[in-house]
């Protein structure tokens, strides 16, 4: 490993260590989150993060055997009463209604949506078909309007607030080559938050976005089509390009999906009260934002 990557991982098993030291303030005991895409990388961290502060956490997750893993694996660290799957496609209109009301129904209600479920794509806009492009926008943008919306019905119905967490990407934001399919979803993700912070602040509707830059550890993307387009676009391999994003940080770090998910707890949390229709970039500073 390099030595910065080492770092990393030391300083994540010593936070690690000191929190088992410490008395447990499981500041989110009673709330019920769910998490789309709850069996990848970014949401399975994200899932234990919010049930290590005492969150009953429902994985929404297509990926069935992806979906039982995360489901024993957390179930077995945090218990099996606090975990539920849900097996659901973000982009169908009826499932997503179902896995809501079978949330609100098994746990008594909802009170944190992580909007996570995804994807990447990556190709000319020559060579992008109509199809890629649908996919994207269909699971990206239409996935997260949809599984929005069903939270927002939930939240107004249950007149105490509520907690959106929108995972989008710093593409979103900044282009990235051959993406246009993926960055345009993302930009989109990112002004639905902002449309929805507006339309739920009178309620207590919070909704605040988390951009991860690469994040190639523990990430299903990161193990096909993704990693061999971006590799021949930047013409290395799986190394290179973590070394690639490692060196165009400022801070020279991997950003991996416990980072992710401690901005998104964060976020789901009273600890950002008064924070809504933000953007927390986690990207190590990514000094593309800050130099030409
Ligand atoms: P991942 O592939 O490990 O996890 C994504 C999960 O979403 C998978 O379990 C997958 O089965 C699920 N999913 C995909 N389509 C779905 C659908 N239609 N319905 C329900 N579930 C579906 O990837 P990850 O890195 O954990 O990515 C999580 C989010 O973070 C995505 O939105 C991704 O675009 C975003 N992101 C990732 C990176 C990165 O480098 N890993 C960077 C920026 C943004």
């Amino acid at each position: 490993l390099p030595e910065q990557e080492a770092f990393d991982i030391e300083y994540w098993l010593l936070e690690e260590a000191k929190l088992q030291r410490l008395p447990k303030p499981r500041s989110l005991a009673g709330h019920v989150a769910l998490v789309t895409g709850g069996a990848g990388g970014i949401g399975k961290a994200t899932a234990a993060r919010l049930l290590r502060e005492g969150a009953c956490v429902v994985l929404a997750d297509i990926d069935e055997t992806a979906l039982a893993a995360a489901h024993d694996e957390l179930g077995a660290a945090f218990g099996k009463d606090f975990v539920r799957p849900v097996k659901l496609d973000v982009t169908k209109e009826d499932a997503v209604i179902a896995g809501f009301v079978e949330t609100s129904v098994e746990f008594g209600g909802l009170d944190i949506l992580v909007s996570n479920a995804g994807l990447a794509s990556s190709a000319p806009i020559e060579e992008t078909t109509l199809a890629l492009w649908n996919k994207n926008m269909d699971i990206l943008s239409t996935g997260y309007f949809l599984v929005s919306r069903e939270a927002f019905r939930l939240f107004r119905a249950q007149k105490i607030g509520g907690n959106v967490v929108f995972v989008a990407s710093k593409n979103g934001l900044a282009a990235s080559p051959n993406a246009a399919a993926y960055c345009t979803a993302k930009a989109a993700e990112i002004h639905l938050a902002r449309c929805l912070a507006l339309e739920g602040a009178e309620a207590q509707i919070r909704v605040n976005v988390v951009n991860p830059d690469a994040v190639l550890r523990g990430s299903k993307i990161w193990a096909g089509e993704w990693l061999e387009q971006r590799a021949s676009t930047y013409k290395t391999d799986k190394d290179g390009l973590e070394e690639m994003y490692r060196q165009r940080s400022m801070l020279k770090r991997s950003v991996f999906p416990e980072d992710i998910a401690e901005a998104i707890y964060f976020l789901a949390s009273d600890m950002s009260a008064k924070s809504t229709g933000n953007i927390i970039n986690v990207d190590a500073g990514n000094a593309q934002s800050f130099t030409r």
